[in-house]
């Protein structure tokens, strides 16, 4: 299957193309050129079937004409080892917990798809070193970082912002070592954003090093996205509570959410999406005025989402063939402060003894707010609480418990390279790591 550019003047490419760039040349995002429904008797039977199962198929309708089937499967299976459990917090409610996986966020499902798809192919190319390169507003990073660890063939350059990841976060992509480095930005997420765009783009670099990006614009990491609204929706009918769902996406930049538009598109029946944001609102304000206008972001308790110019609002548009009317009515929006996540936080926790993150209370509260009589509410629990420990911990004012795979990553020494915003200074550092 071929791949096109959002922007429409790059030349369409191979997934193998499009895995390897990450970014089109004209600065677009890679869409796969159809979205091809799955037949009736897959939902008929999605019940039944386990999570790799469904995955499989759903993987199949995505990659199936450009990677032997053996081999894709087996891409699958080591990238789901682990659950993604929907646990009931309320009457019609339900926490799809996406925190399982060896990072303890929903990441880890891309991550760890991207890493193995991209080691197939650089596999197949034969020797030249691959250079991924990621911004992380907090947990990209470490999904990314762990999922690559130790890939042959790859190496993998972190970049976060200096004093806004929490230290959970940060220990759990600084202290990896082998083929990770972590750069720490004097600036914001999109600072560190910037950056990587801009090294995409230079020509010099591109001709020196082979760059690639595992944001989550990159295809490998943006489709299997898909695979758990699929597993929500078969965990539902096995409740016989399928009729009519809501599903609700705290969100950032907005992969995960489209790759459950997607899903719909392939037939999936979710009757509504909910994009819920922390105090970065630019969606939002989309779904109300019909302008898009990113901005600055701002910092807030639920970090992951705090991004001014989500990049896959550019996928959003294409899919829906740039009508805002169309956008509507398949997505709504919702935006929280951070007093009212923490509210949220904390009248959960008492009321039903369910602990929320801070993007999932976002998520919980805009079911909450816009759920309708027989609809039944999914909401994306995008990460463990214990990530954001200092956060609960203040909010609830207890000691919470922290996972076991936390605090091995705890015990590890931070190791990172100081720098400062200017792109001079990274391609300067990039070049001297050749
Ligand atoms: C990355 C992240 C988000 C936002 O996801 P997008 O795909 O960028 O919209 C939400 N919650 C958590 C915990 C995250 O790590």
């Amino acid at each position: 299957m071929k791949y096109y550019s959002t922007n429409k003047k790059a030349a369409p490419a191979s997934l193998h193309e499009a895995v390897v760039k990450g970014l089109a040349s004209d600065k677009g995002l890679y869409m796969p050129e159809t979205i091809k429904r799955l037949p009736d008797s897959f939902f008929d039977s999605i019940a039944d079937m386990s999570f790799p199962e469904i995955a499989c198929q759903v993987a199949d309708s995505f990659f199936g004409e450009d990677i032997p089937a053996e081999t894709l499967k087996r891409i699958v299976y080591e990238t789901l080892n682990f659950d993604v459990p929907l646990v009931k917090v309320q009457e019609n409610i339900y926490s799809l917990e996406l925190f399982h996986g060896p990072t303890l966020a929903f990441k880890d499902v891309g991550a760890r798809f991207m890493a193995r798809l991209l080691g197939y192919f650089i596999g197949l190319e034969g020797k030249q070193q691959v250079n991924v390169l990621v911004a992380t507003s907090g947990d990209t990073g470490s999904a990314v970082a762990n999922g690559f660890l130790g890939v042959d063939g790859i190496h993998v350059y972190v970049l976060y912002p200096k004093g806004k990841v929490s230290e959970i976060q940060e220990k759990q992509f600084t202290t990896l070592g082998k083929n990770i480095t972590a750069i720490e930005i004097d600036g914001t997420f999109d600072d560190c954003q910037a950056l990587v765009k801009q090294a995409f783009l230079d020509e010099e670099l591109n001709r020196q090093m082979k760059l690639t990006s595992a944001n989550s614009i990159n295809v490998a990491r943006f489709l299997p996205q898909a695979f758990y609204y699929f597993y929500a929706y078969a965990q539902l009918k096995k409740m016989k509570k399928a009729d009519e769902v809501v599903v609700c996406v705290p969100s950032g930049n907005f992969g995960n959410i489209t790759a459950g538009l997607f899903a719909q598109q392939m037939g999936l029946p979710v009757k509504r999406f909910i994009a819920a944001n922390n105090r970065n609102d630019v969606f939002y304000r989309y779904l109300e005025t019909g302008k898009y206008e990113p901005c600055a972001s701002v910092p807030t308790i639920a970090n992951a989402m705090d991004v001014g110019a989500p990049s896959n609002f550019a996928r959003i548009y294409d899919l829906y063939h740039r009508s805002f009317e169309e956008i509507r009515s398949h997505i709504a929006g919702a935006w929280y402060t951070d007093e009212q996540i923490a509210e949220e936080v904390q009248k959960v926790y008492n009321e039903t003894g369910y602990l929320l993150d801070p993007h999932g209370a976002c998520g919980y509260r805009a079911l909450q707010e816009n759920l309708k009589e027989n609809e039944t509410g999914v909401f994306l629990e995008t990460a463990h609480p214990a990530k954001f420990r200092d956060t609960i911990e203040r909010i609830l004012g207890q000691k919470i418990a922290i996972p076991e795979k936390l605090t091995t990553f705890m015990a590890g020494k931070k190791q990172s390279v100081p720098m400062t915003k200017d792109f001079g200074d990274f391609k300067k550092f990039l070049l001297s790591q050749r």
